[in-house]
């Protein structure tokens, strides 16, 4: 798999004119080799030429994590007080072009640049985001089992299974972050518990505000779970309940936002441009009056990362083929009010849009 991966990098390279591909943090290194690098001050980067060798520099005191592939690189370990740029050097040699992931921590590009005078650098992404968009069959696979997942604790919180009511935000985001460790996945993501007004704040982070028995309560929660060759998948899902009765104006904006949800998802075909699926789902929040509300993008691609391409944004032509896989998530944010966002992770296919989530789309009314 991985050996496959590396090869088509090397077609991309070739075709943008790239000699050298440098990848640290970030997904690329375990998409395209299988280990995930430390987000930590000492250097690890994959190198791998057009031609020749892959190698992997790694700290030494890190090697005993890195699972060994030497069908598909070799490992150069470095031990503090040497330098691990002048070995990234050294391997990139006469290149002119390198393309450099774009998590890398600025401070190693700068040390780079200095070490390799003439080498100028490209965004990774360029080569690698068209690679990793296209989701193959086991790929898709573990965001379908990463989306049930999800689904079953989300089903549970809308079956009125999960206590609310006067307890604290981050009490219940704790709960849900522990329960998504046990439905299978390696690592939380997020878990946004955002209770009345503060649902009005997209990326809200659940805190001290308690609960209470007359109001809307947004979760947005995802993790990573372990697919083929034990990269991970992403999950990503946002349902909305209210606990008694909605007023009427919240159930109004609920029934816009599960209209444009669910015209968002029928638009996503292979052939549609990106942003096309945006603005069908966004036409159906402008004509119901509440466009000023909906102040993000209506996607994000999901896979070994919770966002990568494509983005389903304004501007982004990219017709969808088979195996791009994204979220559809609009929302409507009023300020000092309420909010709501309705989420499920979408891929296009052939036969049409397949969702990997599949609990109610509709506002569930808990006790509490
Ligand atoms: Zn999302
Ligand atoms: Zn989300
Ligand atoms: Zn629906």
């Amino acid at each position: 798999m991985f050996s496959q991966r590396i090869e088509r990098a090397r077609e991309s390279m070739a075709g943008l004119g790239v000699d050298v591909l440098l990848l640290s943090l970030g997904a690329d290194l375990p998409y395209f080799c299988g280990y995930e690098a430390m987000p930590l001050e000492r250097l690890t980067m994959l190198v791998v030429p057009r031609d020749g060798d892959v190698h992997l520099v790694v700290p030494h005191l890190e090697a005993p994590r890195v699972v060994e592939r030497p069908e598909v690189f070799e490992m150069v370990t470095w031990r503090d007080g040497e330098d691990p740029i002048a070995m990234v050097a050294d391997l990139v040699g006469a290149s002119t072009t390198a393309a450099i992931g774009d998590q890398t921590w600025a401070g190693f590009v700068v040390d780079l640049a200095s070490a390799c005078p003439g080498l100028g650098f490209r965004r990774a992404s360029e080569v690698t985001a068209p690679i990793r968009m296209v989701k193959d069959d086991a790929e898709v696979e573990a965001l379908r089992q990463a989306g049930a997942a999800v689904d079953r604790i989300l089903a549970d919180v809308q079956a009125g299974k999960v206590a609310l009511v006067g307890r604290t935000e981050a009490d219940v985001a704790a709960q849900i972050g522990r329960r998504i460790l046990d439905e299978g996945h390696h690592r939380v993501n997020f878990v946004i518990v955002a209770s009345g007004p503060n649902a009005a704040s997209p990326h809200h982070e659940p805190g001290g505000r308690v609960i209470r028995a007359d109001e809307g309560v947004l979760f947005d929660i995802g993790g990573t779970m372990a697919g083929p060759d034990e990269v991970g998948y992403c999950s990503d899902i946002t349902r909305c309940v209210h606990v008694g009765e909605p007023p009427a104006g919240f159930a109004e904006l609920y029934a816009v936002l599960h209209s444009s949800h669910a015209a968002g998802v029928a638009a996503a075909t292979v052939g549609t441009p990106c942003e096309d699926v945006d603005a069908a789902a966004r036409r159906v929040i402008d004509d119901a009056g509440y466009g000023e509300y909906f102040v993000h993008r209506t996607g994000h691609g999901i896979g070994v990362e919770a966002h990568e391409h494509p983005n389903i944004v304004a501007g982004n032509d990219l017709p969808l083929v088979a195996g791009h896989a994204f979220s559809v998530e609009p929302g409507i944010y009023v300020p000092d009010s309420w909010g709501a966002r309705l989420e499920d992770i979408v891929v296009a296919t052939v036969d049409g849009p397949d969702a990997m989530n599949r609990i109610d789309h509709g506002l569930a009314v808990v006790d509490g």
